[in-house]
């Protein structure tokens, strides 16, 4: 079958002719609907090197946001699992055996140390193939939903709500505000699980005028890049700040301007992982205000993301491309000409 595989550090991804994989025990073999093509993945073949903290070895198949219909169930799998059904996958992979995976938060598996790979196409085999292994318990039920259409929800849905629920005490009440920086894949459902779990005014910023449009239609007011950034932003909270700040990119200018316009008490959380630093200081941040960071989300999240997904309340916008088309995807994706998020279908 054909895949498309990250060979080594470094280098540009190939497609290729791999075996097709079997299901071991307790997993399900998966005909791919959709592989979306997440920002990271440029960082996996780009920028990390081997020993880097977040490089994963290659060679594998790339694709950890996916989603597929069951082919075949592995040993020991419950006929539950529904052969021919749609599924989306939930990626990361912990060990299955300490708190934080019983929790079906395989994100913080504590025996990550010892793990050979960090999720589905990280590390093992992920979805930019015909066909992939995934274990039965991390699947969820699609349904009669368009499984393409669903793909990034996997990741580019779950991050950003996982996200957004850790800040909801921040958000909670009247008058406040949250900022999304970033408004690709990632961003663009991010302003939309906002506008559905809080009340707060969402104020939004991308440096390309076709993304602050879109977050536009689903609610946000939107600032441009430049000078006048961290004043509009301000003057769009009335002046106090935001009490909730999401950074898509991490780069150090995003990263500054978000501190920058942080109310008292607020949450900054750092998403991108583009790698940018913070200065922190008693005098220049502002009281009792947190910075912290996350990764993906939890398996249960998951499922409350496809129920959000099913009543209409959340819709990646998709741009397909076929297995011929899958480099280009990246090649679009690395030059920031996706809209959406690209999405392969084998
Ligand atoms: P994307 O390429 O789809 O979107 C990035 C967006 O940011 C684009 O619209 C781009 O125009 C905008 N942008 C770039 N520089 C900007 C700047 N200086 N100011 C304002 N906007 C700017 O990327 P994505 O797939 O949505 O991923 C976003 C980030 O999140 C990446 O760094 C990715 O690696 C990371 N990520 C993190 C996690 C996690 O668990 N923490 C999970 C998935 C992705
Ligand atoms: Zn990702």
């Amino acid at each position: 079958m054909r895949a498309v595989v990250f060979e080594n550090y470094g280098r540009f991804p190939s497609l290729k002719d791999v075996p097709k994989p079997e299901p071991g025990p307790g997993e399900v073999l998966l005909r791919v609907a959709g592989a979306g093509a997440c920002h990271s993945d440029i960082s996996v073949y780009r920028h990390f090197r081997e020993g880097q903290p977040g490089a994963q070895k290659p060679p594998f198949v790339l694709g950890h946001e996916n989603s597929g219909w069951v082919e075949a169930l592995g040993e020991g799998v419950s006929e539950r699992v529904e052969v021919g059904g749609a599924y989306l996958v939930y990626g990361p992979t912990g060990c299955g055996h300490c708190r934080r995976c019983a929790r079906g938060q395989d994100t913080y598996c504590e025996n990550a140390a010892t793990m050979p790979y960090m999720a589905v196409g990280l590390g093992r085999d992920g979805g930019m193939a015909e066909y992939m292994t995934v274990p039965a318990h991390h699947l969820v039920p699609l349904g009669d939903a368009d499984p393409v259409e669903a793909a990034p929800l996997s990741d580019a849905g779950l991050t950003p709500y996982h996200a957004i629920k850790e800040a909801l005490p921040h958000l909670e009440g009247g008058g406040r505000h949250a900022l999304v920086i970033g408004l690709g894949g990632l961003g663009q459902i991010g302003v939309q699980i906002l506008r559905a779990l809080t009340g707060a005014t969402v104020v939004a910023t991308d440096i390309k005028e076709e993304a602050r449009a879109e977050a536009e239609s689903y609610g946000a007011i939107t600032v441009g890049a430049g000078e006048r950034q961290v004043e509009q932003i301000r003057e769009a909270t009335g002046g106090r700040g935001v009490d909730a700040a999401f950074d898509f990119v991490g780069a150090t200018p995003t990263i500054t301007t978000a501190a920058a316009v942080m109310a008292q008490g607020g949450r900054l959380t750092v998403v991108g992982i583009a790698g940018g630093t913070h200065q922190f200081s008693f005098f220049t941040n502002p009281y009792e205000s947190y910075v912290t960071s996350t990764y993906w989300g939890a398996l249960g999240e998951l499922w409350e993301v496809v129920d959000m997904y099913r009543a209409g309340q959340i819709r990646p916008e998709v741009e397909r491309f076929s297995m011929d088309e899958a480099l280009e995807a990246y090649r679009k994706l690395e030059e920031g000409k996706v809209f959406g998020r690209a999405v392969v279908v084998p």
